[in-house]
């Protein structure tokens, strides 16, 4: 069993081809541009949609723990006392709440990820995203294995900072990694998400040891790591790893900042506009004269 806080069928975004994306809850780092806040706490956890909320009080007068608080048309949560009932969820005329998370078998998602078999060929496949899907090595192990027997490719999008053991355990199973790099220095990582830079590297080495195949992407962040030098150690990697096939840029976008409120937070941790095509068409070049460069 494991919690599970959304299955995306016939996806294009996380990885090559046609795939199926499943999200893992938990998540082991806290970057402040996370747009999938909901999938940090590994528990199933009640989330308001903002933009469907009508500010009917419905769920206000059902919850019998006192979670929603609607006072001038604003809709807050305290969500610590929700005790998951799912009346609110029920009473809502607009479907502006749900339970994000909730308990899977490995089998039960394997009957989804089959579902859509005939469209993998020939390069995609199920991908494995969050959070951080190596936060429930157990069942991610076991979903893993089920797909390997089906005959379904994996991949794995992770932050790379996966403890030893896990590392071992998940490495013959995974056709594709798709690996973060957020910071190319231990302080920055550590300051910037709380990740540990040796765990990242550690991953990167043994994935190259083992012959594996990795895209490397780059969520970029104005102020953050926008720069030149960013783009040069991404490139260098490419260069010195064989199992890095390609470097992708994800540029930074506002998309889930609504998200955090809708968790009961009082505000996005980073507010910063969305990337414009123009920075995101510079990062593309920068990148590219890095991979060009010696
Ligand atoms: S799930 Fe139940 S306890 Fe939680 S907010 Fe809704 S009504 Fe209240
Ligand atoms: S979440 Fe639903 S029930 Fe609650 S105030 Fe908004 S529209 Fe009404």
């Amino acid at each position: 069993m494991g919690i599970v806080f959304d299955i995306q069928r016939c996806s294009y975004h996380d990885g090559p081809g046609i795939r199926t994306s499943v999200f893992l809850k938990g998540c082991n780092l806290r970057c402040p541009w996370c747009h999938n806040p909901e999938s940090i706490d590994p528990r199933p956890q009640i989330e308001l949609l903002p933009a469907l909320c009508a500010a009917c009080g419905l769920c206000e007068t059902v919850c019998p723990h006192g979670v929603h608080r609607l006072t001038g048309g604003t809709h807050r949560l305290l969500p610590a006392s929700c005790a998951l009932c799912g009346a609110c969820v029920d009473a809502c005329p607009q479907r502006a709440l749900q339970i994000a998370g909730r308990e899977m078998p490995a089998d039960e998602v394997l009957a989804v990820v089959l579902r859509d078999r005939a469209y993998y060929e020939p390069d995609g496949g199920v991908t494995f995203t969050g959070g951080e899907p190596t936060c429930q090595p157990g069942f991610l192990i076991e979903l893993l294995e089920k797909c390997r027997q089906n005959g379904v490719r994996t991949a794995i999008e992770t932050n790379g900072c996966i403890p030893e053991k896990t590392l071992s355990a998940i490495l013959p199973l995974v056709d594709l990694w798709l690996l973060d790099l957020k910071a190319d220095d231990a302080a920055s990582l550590r300051a910037w998400t709380g990740g540990d830079f040796a765990l990242w590297q550690q991953t990167l080495d043994a994935v190259e040891a083992h012959g594996g195949s990795v895209i490397l992407r780059l969520p970029v962040i104005p102020t953050f790591n926008d720069t030149e030098a960013h783009f040069r150690f991404a490139a260098d990697l490419r260069r010195r790893y064989r199992c890095v096939r390609s470097v992708e840029i994800l540029p930074y976008h506002t998309i889930g900042n609504t998200k955090w409120t809708g968790i009961g937070r009082a505000a996005p941790l980073l507010s910063l506009p969305s990337a414009t095509p123009e920075q995101t068409t510079l990062w593309n070049r920068l990148l590219k004269d890095a991979m060009q460069g010696d």
